[in-house]
């Protein structure tokens, strides 16, 4: 029978055991992890991101600092608000929620948030920094997409090892960061992309297949390896005529009923990587505090 591995109660382990990690943190330096959340504008999506973490952050008991800022706060206004939150010893951690107005530069902006308070772990430094770290490096501020895909192949109790794992997406916040995290556990990675021929053939080829592409049910059933362990980070909102009403619905980049058939175990779409996104968000925070005191 096909796992479904439920994102949603691994992620609520990871905050749980944040929250514990937290309080004794409290007690032990008389102060706790600070997030500086930046949303600049209004992006409908964006603020429903920042409302989702801003929640779970306090829930676990970080101390959120919200910088809500006018949509058209320049570029340097923009960098000056960051060089202010890099400099507070109350902010450990800094989220800038993407995507930016088009005036601003959203490469410039990430490399000027100070490394180590790098919640997101999209700096260069925290990039190279996975590249060559040690896999048992707890002190590594890892993009949280790709490192909540880790956590549930671990938590489902999955033998990496010698594993082909396909990666289809090579972007910087999702499939490469995800490929060298799973290089790091020794498996052999294959990361695909537009340009990849075959790409049917690669993927029937994975033992373990994680999809970050953006594409509604691109990928499908008999694309699947038998027994194949499939990890859908795709979110796409499509059309579907139920009873004659046109309804929004979140699918991934799997066709997850065909898929279903083939897999051992596969991530829904919602409920699976997105809540992992969050959680990790909120470790990463935790770590630049521990690293910081
Ligand atoms: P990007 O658009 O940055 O990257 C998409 C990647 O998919 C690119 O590398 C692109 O290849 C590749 N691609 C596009 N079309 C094809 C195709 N036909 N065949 C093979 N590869 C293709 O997306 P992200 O990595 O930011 O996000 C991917 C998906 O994950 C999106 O649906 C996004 O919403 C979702 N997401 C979900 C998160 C969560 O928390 N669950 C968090 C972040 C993202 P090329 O490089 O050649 O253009």
């Amino acid at each position: 029978m096909t796992m479904i591995i439920n994102g949603k109660e691994i992620a609520q382990k990871l905050r749980d055991s944040l929250k514990n990690e937290i309080n004794k943190l409290k007690n032990t330096y008389g102060k706790v992890p600070g997030l500086a959340v930046v949303q600049v504008g209004n992006v409908v999506a964006s603020s429903v991101y920042v409302k989702a973490k801003t929640k779970s952050a306090k829930e676990v008991g970080i101390e959120v600092i919200d910088h809500h800022i006018d949509e058209k706060t320049s570029q340097d206004q923009l960098l000056k608000l960051i060089d202010e939150l890099n400099k507070q010893n109350n902010v450990n951690g800094i989220l800038v929620q993407l995507p930016l107005p088009n005036h601003i530069n959203e490469q410039v902006i990430l490399d000027s948030i100070d490394p180590d308070k790098d919640a997101d772990g999209f700096h260069p430094l925290n990039v190279g920094k996975l590249s060559i770290a040690n896999k048992n490096d707890e002190n590594l501020l890892i993009p949280c997409t790709p490192y909540g895909c880790l956590i549930m192949l671990q938590d489902i109790g999955i033998d990496l090892v010698g594993k082909n794992a396909v990666v289809v997406g090579r972007s910087n916040i999702v499939g490469k960061p995800m490929a060298q995290l799973l290089v790091k556990e020794s498996c052999t990675v294959t990361i695909a992309h537009s340009k990849t021929k075959d790409l049917m053939d690669v993927c029937k080829n994975a033992d373990i297949l994680v999809a970050a592409v953006g594409k509604p049910k691109m990928i499908k059933g008999d694309w699947i390896k038998k027994g194949g362990v499939v990890i859908d980070v795709g979110i796409n909102r499509i059309e579907v005529n139920i009873n004659g009403e046109i309804k929004n619905k979140l699918v991934g980049d799997v066709d997850y009923e065909e898929a279903e058939k083939n897999a051992s175990a596969i991530t829904p779409v919602p409920g699976g990587v997105g809540p992992m996104t969050i959680a990790c968000l909120l470790r990463n925070t935790t770590i630049a505090f521990k690293n910081s005191c």
